[in-house]
């Protein structure tokens, strides 16, 4: 019960690695909030959660909206932690391909919706004495092949605003870390993958854990691994780690493995 007595804010907790984390936190006594453009499954949590988990409908592109959902929390006592984590597959283009809008849009869900985040529970977090919060970043942070460019380049920003945030609010007391998972089944790669043929079919082994490309541990990674990863971040269990990353990716960022 490391969260006993504690709010916490879930974005894009309706589904996916936010759903898990959501849950794990409640089982640990934490009273958690879940902001998610996702009505009915946000809804369908809240219910089955013995009145643990709330939902507040929440568009992370909207600062009006993370500033509803982080003062509902304040009203319950909180923030304690945060976890900046709602996402999509965003646009799928290289370079050449690029559009404006397209662009923006990729940031705003992914960049500048942690940027909010964290600006506006800050001050919340430090009126209390201080709080830790964890950013949703990726492998894909680390190794920029591995999601298209928008998403790549986003989320490498979200490690980097990570620890830039970590350094400007450890003298409140708020911790800021990230989590960087490597491929986990969740609903991201059905809306966003979209693929064809043998691409299909190379995507689908990945997020499998199966055949050559895969990571060391062969096994499809779970929403559950994430959100352990991030109770340990939001715990005091981490009360001396800020400004850092835990990669959760069955080793994948390890590289091919060469017979020499
Ligand atoms: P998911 O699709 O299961 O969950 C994402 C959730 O975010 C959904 O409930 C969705 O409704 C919500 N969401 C989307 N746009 C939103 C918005 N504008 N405002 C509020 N909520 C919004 O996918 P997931 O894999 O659980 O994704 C969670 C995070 O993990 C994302 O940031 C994603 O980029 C990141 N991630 C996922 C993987 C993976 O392999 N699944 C790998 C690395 C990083």
């Amino acid at each position: 019960m490391r969260f006993s007595g504690k709010v916490a804010v879930v974005t894009g907790g309706a589904s996916g690695i936010g759903r898990a984390t959501a849950l794990r936190l409640a089982e640990e006594g934490a009273t958690v909030l879940v902001g998610d453009l996702d009505m009915a499954g946000g809804e369908e949590l809240a219910g089955t959660s013995n009145g643990r988990i709330r939902f507040v409908r929440t568009d992370v592109t909207s600062e009006a909206d993370i500033l509803a959902l982080l003062n509902a929390a304040a009203e319950l006592g909180g923030p304690d932690i945060l976890f900046n984590n709602a996402g999509a597959g965003g646009l799928r283009a290289k370079i050449d391909e690029i559009d404006a809008a397209g662009w923006d849009r990729t940031m705003d869900l992914l960049l500048r919706s942690v940027a909010l985040g964290i600006r506006h529970a800050a001050p919340l977090m430090a009126k209390k004495g201080g709080g830790a919060i964890v950013n949703t970043a990726s492998v894909a942070a680390l190794a920029a092949g591995a999601a298209p460019t928008a998403y790549s380049v986003a989320k490498a920003g979200v490690l980097h605003l990570t620890k830039l945030a970590a350094a400007d609010l450890a003298k409140d007391k708020i911790r800021v870390n990230a989590v960087l998972p490597g491929f986990i089944a969740t609903n991201i790669f059905a809306s966003s993958i979209g693929l064809e043929g043998e691409a299909r079919e190379r995507a689908n082994a990945l997020i499998q854990g199966v055949g050559q490309q895969a990571q060391p541990i062969q096994r499809p990674g779970r929403p559950e691994d994430i959100a352990a990863a991030v109770a340990f971040l939001a715990s005091e269990d981490a009360s001396f780690i800020t400004g850092t990353h835990i990669l959760v990716d069955g080793g994948i960022s390890v590289g091919p493995r060469h017979s020499w």
